[in-house]
């Protein structure tokens, strides 16, 4: 990795997600590369960027796209090509543990297990990350987004978002 790539995969990890905002995009998984040519013919570094969305139709994306587009030119990053990457989608198995562990800290319970496992949300044992029972109850299967489920826990009565797996 040159010094131009990991200044850069630094500047995204500030990036926050609109819709979770105590997630980075880098704790989110999205960008699958960075890479820098620094040898043009201006001296102006090129950058490209490959990222794949959580989910195509969100308009979180147009957002990330234009924080991405500001943070890098503020850091003299002037020529910038933001490329979607919709294969292979995105899966919760992106998500970095250090992000899950962010998530719960947020009062979200992190998708449990791999995305391909294909649970049913009525069998998984779902933590409540308020008081840490799991003794909870599926109340919907869609909560505020349709990548949350909500649940409601036994114990301490808080209802709080499950992020799906996906
Ligand atoms: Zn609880």
């Amino acid at each position: 990795m040159t010094k131009s790539e990991e200044e850069i995969w630094q500047i995204l990890e500030k990036i926050s997600d609109p819709e979770i905002p105590v997630l980075s995009i880098i704790d989110l998984g999205i960008i699958r590369s960075v890479t820098v040519n620094d040898n043009t013919l201006d001296g102006i570094s090129e950058v490209l960027i490959h990222y794949t969305p959580t989910y195509s139709a969100c308009p979180a994306v147009d957002m990330i796209n234009a924080e991405i587009g500001v943070s890098l030119h503020a850091a003299g990053f002037k020529n910038l090509h933001l490329k979607q990457k919709l294969f292979p989608a995105w899966t919760t198995d992106w998500m970095s543990e250090a992000g899950k562990e962010k998530l719960i800290q947020y009062g979200i319970a992190a998708p449990i297990g791999r995305s391909c496992d294909n649970g049913k949300l009525e069998e998984l044992k779902i933590v409540c990350p308020q008081c840490g029972s799991n003794q909870t109850i599926l109340i919907s299967e869609f909560s505020s987004t349709a990548c949350k489920a909500l649940y409601k826990c036994s114990s301490c009565l808080e209802p709080f978002d499950y992020f799906k797996c996906h």
